[in-house]
């Protein structure tokens, strides 16, 4: 059986680029997807969408996964949205924590997905399915993601309706915040779909592109590199799809160094 260990153990076992945090709260979806948040080092710095290692020590060595941080970087917490997979190195014991247990983090976070990748347009469109809401819940929360567009279109798929949840509490509570509600009103748009269920938007985001209905629901002309920019996070086969429709469209893709039309980043490996 692993073995986790913890307190002032861990602490000594670290390497010196990992802090050893706490977990201060945990929400579970759906069988597969759950929230959790940790406390955030007062000298941990991050753009908002960019990743970061987070892990656990198991048989006595730090196992790290990549995860996107889902809270803005002004937030005094740290974020994660997280898939439990089974048998999955990390998640097995990752879906267990609760909220006091400690969490590793490493002390650079990295991404594409960030403002300064894109060049300036009217609408933002950030195209998510599964966990690759994550980056998107971190710049939705971003009062720079609202200066620089005057629209901001979120699309997340999944393949069941339970799991679009997340999205749609986050949106919720983004319109009830004080200050960020006020700088997104009339400005943020959720557009989910389902895959494998009957609901009222069905089909990948590339079918709803393809057939404009993404455009006719939400009354904007379609996706044009004159007037659009996007994001894209999700399996690597929905970001070569939706990327490949983007540039049929004109669009090229930004980098840090070098800000376009659109960046990418996959939510996961495999
Ligand atoms: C840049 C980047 C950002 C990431 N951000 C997140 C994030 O915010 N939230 C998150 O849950 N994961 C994220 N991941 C995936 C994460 O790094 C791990 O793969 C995941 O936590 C599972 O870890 P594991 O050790 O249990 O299984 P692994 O051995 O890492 O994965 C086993 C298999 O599970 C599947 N899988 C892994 N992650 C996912 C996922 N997120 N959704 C669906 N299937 C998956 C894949 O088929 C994979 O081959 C990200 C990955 C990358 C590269």
């Amino acid at each position: 059986m692993n073995q986790i260990i913890k307190g002032a153990e861990l602490e000594s076992a670290v390497p010196a680029n990992v802090f050893v945090e706490t977990v201060t709260e945990v929400t579970h979806f759906t069988d597969r997807l759950f929230r959790f948040k940790i406390t955030r080092p007062a000298s941990f710095r991050f753009r908002s969408g960019e990743f970061v290692m987070i892990g656990l020590m198991i048989d006595g060595k730090p196992l790290f996964r990549a995860y996107s941080i889902a809270s803005p970087s002004w937030d005094e917490e740290l974020e994660f949205f997280s898939i439990k997979v089974p048998n999955g190195p990390l998640t097995q014991h990752l879906q267990k924590v609760r909220e006091g247990d400690q969490i590793l983090l490493k002390k650079k976070s990295t991404g594409t997905l960030v403002l300064d990748a894109l060049s300036p347009a009217k609408r933002l469109y950030m195209f998510s399915s599964g966990t690759g809401i994550a980056p998107f819940a971190s710049l939705i929360r971003d009062p720079e993601t609202y200066e620089k567009f005057d629209e901001v279109i979120l699309t997340h798929t999944t393949r069941e309706i339970a799991e679009l949840r997340y999205g749609e509490e986050l949106v919720a509570d983004i319109s009830s915040d004080p200050l960020i509600g006020e700088v997104a009103a009339g400005k943020l748009h959720l557009y989910n779909s389902v895959t494998r269920e009957r609901f009222e938007r069905e089909g990948r985001i590339t079918h709803l592109i393809e057939s404009g209905k993404l455009f006719d629901d939400l009354g904007v002309p379609p996706i044009n590199v004159n007037e659009d920019r996007a994001m894209i996070c999700g399996s690597m086969h929905m970001i070569n799809d939706t990327k490949s429709l983007l540039e049929q469209r004109g669009f090229t893709e930004g980098a840090n160094n070098n800000p376009s039309d659109f960046v990418v980043e996959r939510s996961f490996v495999g």
